[in-house]
């Protein structure tokens, strides 16, 4: 039987990568529904291509396709906090998600989480560094983890000084040397706020106390993820960086197909992997959003809306590269944190400190 699917942000690169997966088993895949943001264009261009039973443009609509239960798996891969009250929708309807859209989990892990284990839906992670975690657990048991621990390239400015990384261009930070990514999520591992989000994502997707989750930077990112067991051993997961892979294994799991990027990995032709510790000082964002992630409540989402802004405002040449930090930092800080909050408040606190952060923008 075919596995049926939606994907939520189709046009974006995890949602046009997952279509290029699917393309190739099309006796695998039914796609349900496709949802996009803005691209009409490449959205028409896709339901031709695939003939989904239903597409959406724009918020409205995500709901509707959250709800019908003919979907065997919904990927979420757009971007931003759209996808997390359709993601909640979907999970009360048994679907099982796949997802790579990290601020729902980020802003709303406690939530999603708790509704996902009450309604047993899998949620299983297209992010590289928990598809890779999801895969070394496999066989294992939770609480025999000692840690988890989550690579990271380091980066396009993993060797620059601190002053460089201050004064990035937009240019310099798009350049991601391993990874092709959109825009915002490229500005994210730039100063490695992406790292600190995963670290949090990882905190809730696997129920392990932050002490227990270790970044680790790893420049060829051949190394995605690993776990590390009580008796000392590591497990860990190896592949070429490509998304096709992780997005391959979600929409699949539990089985493993040959697929389009599945040509093996040489280890004697890479011949040496590199390993060192994050410089927390040279990149303060990664410090401080784990430092918000440990607080929880509302926290995770006042850095999220603040982050968005300041990412965006640096990309219309607004502000500094290194300033995005600053304005983070000032908006969590000044926000009236909620430590058990509900919903509608982890919402209200993200608005509000992206109102917070334009401010700071338009007074520099
Ligand atoms: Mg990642």
């Amino acid at each position: 039987m075919k596995k049926k699917i939606s994907i939520i942000g189709s046009t974006g690169s995890v949602g046009k990568q997952a279509l290029e997966v699917i393309e190739n088993f099309r006796d695998r895949f039914e796609i349900i529904a496709l949802a996009a943001g803005s691209n009409a264009e490449l959205l028409k261009e896709q339901s031709k291509k695939f003939k989904p039973k239903y597409i959406c443009l724009g918020e409205h609509g995500i709901e509707r396709i959250c709800m019908d239960k003919e979907n065997d798996i919904i990927l979420f891969a757009c971007s931003g906090i759209v996808g997390l009250k359709p993601m909640l929708t979907a999970i009360e309807n048994g679907i099982d998600i796949a997802l790579a859209n990290k601020e729902s989990i980020v802003l709303a892990g406690d939530f999603v989480m708790q509704k996902a284990k009450k309604h047993g839906v899998n949620i299983i992670p297209v992010d590289s560094e928990h598809s890779a975690i999801h895969q070394c657990l496999r066989g294992n048991r939770t609480k025999d983890i000692e840690k988890l621990i989550i690579t990271a390239s380091g980066g396009p400015f993993l060797y620059s000084s601190a002053e460089e990384i201050q004064n990035a261009t937009v240019k310099d930070a798009l350049a991601h040397p391993r990874w092709d990514m959109g825009k915002k999520i490229s500005i994210d591992s730039a100063n490695m706020t992406n790292k600190g989000f995963e670290i949090i994502e990882a905190h809730h997707l696997f129920g392990i106390p932050y002490d227990k989750i270790e970044v680790v930077v790893h420049p060829q990112s051949i190394i995605h993820g690993a776990i590390e067991f009580k008796d000392g051993s590591i497990i860990a997961q190896l592949g070429q960086p490509s998304m096709h892979i992780p997005v391959q294994y979600a929409l699949t799991y539990p089985e493993r197909i040959v697929g389009i990027k599945s040509n093996s990995l040489s280890l004697s032709y890479i011949a040496k992997l590199d390993f060192m510790k994050p410089d927390f000082e040279k990149f303060p964002c990664l410090a401080f959003t784990i430092e918000c992630g440990k607080k929880g409540g509302t926290a995770p989402a006042a850095l999220n809306g603040a982050n968005d802004e300041a990412v965006m405002a640096f990309l219309d040449g607004k502000i500094k590269f290194g300033e995005i930090y600053v304005i983070v930092k000032a908006t969590v800080e000044k926000h009236a944190h909620i430590s058990n909050p509900t919903l509608k408040q982890v919402l209200s606190a993200d608005k509000n400190a992206r109102e917070f952060a334009k401010m700071l923008i338009l007074n520099k």
